[in-house]
């Protein structure tokens, strides 16, 4: 095997991705790890350009600086993924490590097969710290993803210093560009395909994390931080579905506040937004773990009750609106709310359960409002 024209390739492969992350840099990078990871693959391409032209230019810049530009970017490819998995690091360690390497490696100089050892062992070590976190830490959005990439690094931890040892006892040689060992070559060819899935890993994890928290964002609600009108409709088809299948009740509570207009105009407009956030965390402490709020517009919320018939909902519904009442209080308005109940029928869709709780609803708002009505 020709070892220098496949570091050349690595060498392409690696300015070729460090391109394209510069080129498709964005300012969620610095928050999941991205511009880390470009740094570190950008000091790898040059660090694999001047091993890949060792004994082609001076001793210094192929073992030396191409030694701490590999440290560099290891150290950097361990940051990254630190970063991405939001947890914490320690500097003084990682600067150690690079100082260490570098100086290895100078030492060594031309003779590369003492860095490579020693290398070997730092190196496998850092990769099996990078291949744990990544196993330790999934989220499920992305788990296969990050459980290939934790794989490829916990078997790099494992090969470096197995090489280490063999080249220590081998007593290998020096010139590892033009008289290449055998048994390496496969070594070789991991590290290449090594590169390509810790990368594409990477991206595709970062880029399923920005989907994921899209994805959620589009699910809930500013304001209050509770689920959204279009969960909702997720929410109830799925709860009309089970019923289905079960043949076990849900009811749905539709609650509005009463007078907002008026807190608004008296309270002004920031006020009315405190209080409506306020009340969607009175609402989220009342209810039972099994129920979901919603917010289903303005100052109007939705409730679902899983597993609850008329008396049960009714009676909860009733709770519901104990709870988030309050007196006025020096400078917070007062606050109530009217409740309509709905309890899901066989043959129900979306809309007759909402309307049916809507009428309910109206009923409680005719009435004289802080009430429950179920329909
Ligand atoms: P009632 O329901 O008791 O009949 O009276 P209401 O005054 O609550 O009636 P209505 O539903 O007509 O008015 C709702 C008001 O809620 C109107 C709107 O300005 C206000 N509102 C809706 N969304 C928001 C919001 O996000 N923030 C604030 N501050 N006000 C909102
Ligand atoms: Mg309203
Ligand atoms: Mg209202």
């Amino acid at each position: 095997m020709d070892v220098r024209t496949l570091f050349i390739a690595q060498t392409g492969a690696l300015t070729a991705m460090a391109a394209m992350l510069w080129a498709s840099r964005t300012a969620a990078d610095d928050r999941n790890g991205m511009a880390t990871w470009t740094v570190a693959v950008t000091s790898q391409g040059i660090a694999y350009l001047l091993l890949a032209n060792a004994g082609r230019v001076p001793v210094w810049l192929s073992a030396f600086v191409g030694n701490a530009l590999g440290a560099i970017s290891v150290v950097l490819f361990f940051v990254a993924i630190r970063q991405f998995l939001g947890r914490g690091f320690h500097r003084w360690p990682l600067v150690a490590l690079t100082v260490v390497v570098s100086v290895v490696a100078a030492l060594s100089g031309a003779e590369y097969e003492g860095a490579t050892v020693f290398n070997g062992f730092i190196y496998g070590a850092v990769q099996l710290l990078n291949g744990w976190a990544l196993l330790r830490t999934p989220r499920v959005e992305w788990v296969r993803v990050q459980r290939v990439v934790a794989a490829f690094y916990l078997v790099m931890g494992v090969v470096l210093p197995l090489r280490a040892t063999a080249l220590m006892f081998e007593g290998a040689a020096l010139d590892y560009i033009n008289k290449p060992i055998a048994w390496q070559e496969p070594i070789y060819i991991f590290g290449f395909i090594f590169v390509i899935v810790t990368n594409l890993g990477f991206v595709l994890m970062c880029k399923m994390r920005a989907e994921a928290d899209v994805r959620a964002q589009a699910m809930s609600d500013e304001l209050t931080g509770l689920a959204n009108r279009r969960s909702l409709a997720a929410a109830i088809e799925h709860a009309l579905a089970v019923a289905a299948r079960s043949q076990r009740p849900f009811a749905v509570v539709m609650i509005d506040l009463d007078h907002f207009k008026l807190i608004n105009d008296r309270f002004g407009h920031s006020a009315g937004d405190a209080t409506l956030a306020r009340f969607a965390t009175r609402l989220r402490t009342a209810l039972r773990a099994q129920d979901q709020p919603f917010r289903y517009g303005g100052e109007e919320f939705i409730v679902l009750l899983h597993d609850a018939d008329a008396t049960g909902a009714t009676l909860l519904a009733e709770r519901l609106r104990q709870h988030v009442a309050s007196p006025p209080d020096g400078t917070t308005p007062a606050i109530s709310a009217s409740l309509g109940v709905a309890v899901w029928q066989p043959g129900d869709s979306a809309d007759s359960l909402l309307a049916r709780a809507d009428q309910a609803l109206y009923r409680a708002k005719a009435a004289g409002r802080n009430r429950v009505e179920t329909a």
